[in-house]
């Protein structure tokens, strides 16, 4: 049923080890793990959807290894259900107490164990879902600014070890509020999202990205590419936004739609921990609609960056 979900069972006996398996290896892909230091391994190695986790086990005992799961960044986020022998409310208290979400006693009923974790499994999969959600702009359906953040400081950090150019291109449409005034908001919404449609599919190589920074503004990421290449592609996006020959009659610029692009690529310097790309991509966009609008800017970062005020 979810054979995409991996579940990591616990135990010291083969025998329970075996019974679990059997109830579970239909719906889930299963690891195992006899001892708690193999648990922290494998849950480091497989980062499971949910974690059986046997109690009594010599040396080290499932509340070490939940502690042990709970402080570290890479599993602590996983479900933990606890099976245990201990039939006590005191240890059940105790369990959920270091985090585990649910309490299974031993002996189990099979029909209970595969309620349970059918159950937990459901919130990992509603919890995803919304994560997902939580990051896509809800208009266009590409990833939203939050989203940009998390990428933008990701790639930032990356392209600093490797040493390698990170680019980063902002995206104007212009005289959008001119094109609201005259056609409406909806039809402003169909252009934002032929707009998104039109960067995300320029944009091809894995680990490019693109996202709606707010209103009609749009980022591109570009790691791993020099200077030529991504003004290349700037300037491909610019003509494509053009050729599809939206109708904007009170544009100054052109009878159609069109954007304007500010660039910037780097090499993350050693001394720098926070990204400032944004800030000087920003003043090459406000310098491409200075210059009339509808072309590609880039900037040299050299200068320490000042906000532009953007009318
Ligand atoms: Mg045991």
């Amino acid at each position: 049923m979810n054979p995409t979900y991996t579940l990591l069972i616990v135990d010291d006996e083969k025998q329970n080890r075996t019974l679990l398996t059997e109830l579970l290896k239909d719906e889930y892909h299963l690891i195992l793990a006899k001892n708690g230091i193999q648990a922290l391994d494998r849950a480091i190695e497989h980062r499971p959807d949910l974690i059986l986790l046997d109690v009594l086990m010599p040396e080290m005992d499932g509340h070490a290894v939940i502690q042990s799961l709970k402080n570290d960044d890479r599993t602590k986020e996983i479900p933990v259900i606890f099976v245990s022998a201990l039939d006590s409310t005191e240890s059940e208290e105790r369990g959920l107490e270091l985090g585990a979400v649910d309490y299974i006693s031993k002996p189990f009923s099979p029909s209970i164990v595969r309620a349970r974790v059918r159950n937990h499994i459901q919130s990992v999969h509603q919890r995803r879902l919304l994560e997902q959600l939580a990051l896509l702009d809800g208009l266009t359906e590409i990833p939203n600014h939050r989203r940009f953040s998390q990428v933008y400081a990701q790639e930032w950090r990356r392209c600093r070890r490797s040493a390698s150019p990170l680019s980063l291109i902002v995206v104007d449409v212009d005289h959008f509020k001119m094109y609201n005034d005259s056609n409406g908001h909806a039809a402003g919404d169909i252009v934002l999202r032929q707009v998104a449609q039109t960067l995300k599919a320029a944009v091809k190589r894995s680990g490019d990205f693109v996202a709606r920074y707010g209103g009609e503004e749009f980022v591109i990421l570009l790691p791993d590419i020099d200077q030529n290449g991504a003004e290349a592609l700037a300037e491909q996006v610019r003509a494509e936004i053009e050729s599809l020959c939206i109708p904007h009659v009170d544009s100054p610029v052109s009878p159609w739609v069109t954007i304007s692009l500010g660039g910037v690529t780097q090499i993350p310097p050693e001394s720098q921990d926070e990204p400032e790309l944004f800030c000087i991509a920003d003043a090459a966009l406000y310098q491409a609609k200075r210059q009339g609008r509808n072309r590609v800017i880039w900037s040299i970062p050299t200068e320490p960056c000042i906000k532009p005020v953007v009318s």
